[in-house]
């Protein structure tokens, strides 16, 4: 599986380069593994949380690369001038890392392995999660991404993905290449989505509705943009998958990024609940309105988010490479 990466042709990026051999495309990665954080987090879905917390693994590099990614530090890399962009941070681990910080979240009494924006790194995660279950590892394991994958990527991970978290951003082009630099992904994403939902459903006749959660950020300024993701959900997703509306969108002071400059208000928020109600999307999450910068993790720190929101991995990250 390996040789994917070479000529890496994983997503639509189809960059071409040769990750083996240490070239980086879009995504920013060579074909290493590298892992930015691994945390017992308690800011997910209540159904992912449980009662011990969803073991998320946060995966270095990504192949969307958002304008106002929160998690810039690992996705992209902290800025240096305009253009210049330092390495993100991350440590790099082998399959059997990968397994043992599994394990190790596991025994903090998590209650799924997250693995967050591994896009771009399916044959390794892939390999991780062989390793893990070699290991003993039960926990079902959640995919949890921006959506921007080909199927034939996706086809890699039907064996060993129990429930997909897939954004869906937006279906607007022009959003989409603005702050995404990805007119494709209103498509990309739409396709994405429902082939992550098909084997879904051939996998699990059992909830498998739960095992589907389309997420989607509602962008300060962007309301038209919102309302068309929910009728698109309405028409084609809501009896297949649940809805998580995120109001946690928060301006990152310093960024030198397209990006909307303020958080979501009031009165947009009332807005879409209402949408919410007309168009009879009455199950899945839905935050409450949020305002301050919580939801900012720093991954320069050894727990990047609030102890409320999470608990680390001792062993893994007390530095970054
Ligand atoms: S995974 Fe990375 S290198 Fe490969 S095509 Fe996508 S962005 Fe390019």
């Amino acid at each position: 599986m390996k040789n994917l990466y070479s000529p890496c042709k994983l997503c639509q990026r189809n960059c071409g380069v040769d990750r083996l051999a240490g070239e980086v495309g879009f995504c920013g990665e060579t074909a290493v593994l590298r892992i930015g954080a691994a945390v017992i987090h308690k800011g997910e879905e209540p159904s992912l949380v449980g009662t011990g917390g969803s073991g998320t693994i946060f995966i270095s590099g990504c192949n969307l690369g958002c304008s106002f990614c929160q998690n810039y530090q690992i996705s992209q890399g902290v800025e240096q001038g305009e253009e210049r962009k330092e390495t993100s941070l991350g440590k790099a681990v082998s399959a059997e890392d990968f397994a043992d910080i599994c394990i190790e979240l596991c025994n903090m009494g998590a209650e799924n392995i997250n693995i967050v924006t591994g896009s771009h790194a399916i044959p390794a995660l892939v390999e991780g999660i062989k390793a893990a279950k070699k290991k003993g590892m039960t926990l079902p394991f959640l995919w949890n991404s921006s959506g921007y994958e080909t199927c034939d990527s996706l086809e890699l991970l039907r064996d060993y993905i129990d429930i997909y978290l897939p954004d869906l951003k937006t279906l607007d082009s022009d959003i989409a290449e603005k702050f995404f630099n990805a007119p494709d992904y209103p498509a990309s994403a739409t396709t994405a989505i429902l082939k992550m939902i098909d084997m879904t459903a051939k996998k699990s006749r059992e909830n498998a509705r739960e095992k589907v959660i389309i997420r989607h950020l509602i962008l300060p300024g962007y309301l038209k943009a919102t309302r068309a993701v929910l009728l698109w959900f309405a028409d084609n997703a809501k009896d297949r998958a649940l809805l998580s509306l995120m109001t946690q969108y928060t301006p990152i002071p310093n960024r030198k990024r397209a990006m909307p400059e303020r958080y979501l208000s009031e009165d947009e928020y009332e807005t879409v609940l209402k949408w919410l109600e007309e168009l009879k999307i009455d199950e899945g999450f839905c935050q409450e309105l949020v305002t301050g910068n919580d939801w900012l993790p720093d991954f320069k720190r050894h727990n990047p988010f609030s102890s409320e929101l999470s608990v680390p991995v001792a062993r893994l990250f007390t530095s970054q490479t």
